[in-house]
């Protein structure tokens, strides 16, 4: 018989802290530092307290809850998720990492294991970026890429910076420099997730071992042209902005589908024309353009492509443009090892599973810059995420948390 969780008390936690929603009846909202949260990460820190887990918090509120291993020098086998959500978002973002870490520790206290490596349980802080608008900011912090600085300098839109916040919240924002997580510290950090697409549904397969997490590059394209009657201009006598930008757009789909990866997803989701009247020929359009790949070659060609393309269209309309650029993460390739420890697992428990990569970012990514990091992923009811309809199937979330249950031990002992 192979180590599980108790899935009941998984999903009676999940439900405790969906409880902890600041807009009940449409989705769950539950800011970094607001009450509910506040609520959450008390409710969680007394769980950890009552299995005897050490717990600490940084400058930002990162939680960290330790049961110390037979070896407390060796490196700690760290696992969690975020427990924040965006504005009427879902149940399982998340949380369903958080608890099932949780869950894996205890079941293996309540077993008597000892394990050689500490494990550690871990909350990040403000995943989502829905205070600040910057996603990742507690694992970002966590290993030092946001010093005090840069946590004075994210502001919500009241104006309020995450430092002040973290403080308010009683954190103390000036240590979180003091507090970065060293190389060598952890061993491994595993995280498991929903997989917020519709792979692992279109296929039927209850995991997702993930191999790489994309890379991100957003632009801000503007253009410029003449606004002029709409009946008493000639086609060939017109500088239209908004023609320009329907076959570039068109060009960033043709293109997207075709790149070498096979990886590459493209999203024009906003566009801003003026003066926006139907007969007006418009002088001016700005959209915005996301684009990813698992492959950073190729999504620099792709964004060059596109960039190419501006330049010809431009030309061709007569029109002035600009590509600003507006931010932009690397891919991430996942430890190979972590990646068939997981697989090796699945196998163990003979649950069908497929390497995959992850088109969102994730705090393990961030925390791969320290340690070895792996990612489990359970399917998403019909690919939706960040909605109040998000799910996941009961037994999806048990064959996830069992699978970071064994992973976790295969790593600590
Ligand atoms: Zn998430």
């Amino acid at each position: 018989m192979m180590l599980e969780v108790n899935i009941d008390r998984i999903m009676n936690n999940i439900e405790t802290i969906c409880e902890f929603n600041a807009t009940p009846g449409q989705g769950y909202t539950r800011f970094s530092y607001s009450k509910e949260d506040m609520q959450a990460r008390e409710f969680l820190i007394n769980e950890c307290q009552e299995f005897g887990l050490k717990v600490t918090t940084d400058g930002v509120g990162n939680i960290r809850a330790k049961l110390e291993g037979l070896d407390p020098q060796a490196p700690s086998v760290m696992s969690g998720s975020h427990i924040d959500t965006v504005y009427h978002g879902g149940k399982y973002d998340g949380l369903v990492g958080a608890i099932g870490a949780l869950e894996a520790i205890r079941t293996i206290i309540e077993n008597g294991i000892k394990t050689l490596n500490s494990l550690e349980f871990v909350v990040f802080s403000e995943e989502e970026g829905s205070n600040f608008g910057s996603t990742l900011a507690g694992s970002k912090a966590m290993v030092g890429y946001y010093g005090v600085d840069d946590l004075k300098k994210l502001k919500n839109p009241l104006g309020i910076s995450m430092y002040d916040m973290a403080k308010r919240a009683g954190y103390d924002p000036d240590k979180v420099t003091h507090q970065v997580l060293k190389h060598g510290e952890v061993k491994a950090m595993l995280e498991l997730h929903i997989e917020q697409s519709i792979v692992l549904e279109s296929k039927n397969i209850p995991i997702g071992i993930v191999e790489a997490i994309a890379g991100m590059q957003a632009f801000e394209i503007v253009l410029k042209g003449v606004a002029n009657h709409a009946g008493a201009t000639p086609m060939s006598l017109r500088n239209d902005p908004m023609a320009t930008a329907a076959k570039i757009m068109a060009h960033i789909e043709d293109l997207a589908k075709i790149t070498p990866s096979g990886s590459t997803v493209a999203t024009v989701g906003r566009i801003f024309c003026e003066p926006n009247i139907s007969n007006v020929i418009p002088e001016n359009v700005l959209f915005t353009l996301d684009a990813r790949d698992v492959d950073n070659r190729i999504l620099n060609q792709f964004v060059s492509d596109v960039r190419q393309k501006l330049i010809d269209e431009s030309a061709l309309h007569g029109v002035s443009s600009n590509m600003h650029f507006l931010g932009s993460s690397d891919a991430i390739i996942l430890d190979k090892l972590t990646v068939e420890l997981l697989e090796n697992e699945a196998k163990a428990r003979n649950i069908p599973f497929m390497r995959m990569n992850s088109g969102a970012v994730h705090d393990s990514s961030i925390l791969s810059a320290v340690t070895k990091a792996g990612m489990i992923f359970i399917p998403s009811v019909n690919g939706r995420s960040h909605v109040p309809e998000e799910d996941s199937r009961y037994e999806d979330i048990e064959l996830g948390c069992n699978m970071l249950l064994g992973s976790l031990l295969k790593l600590a002992m």
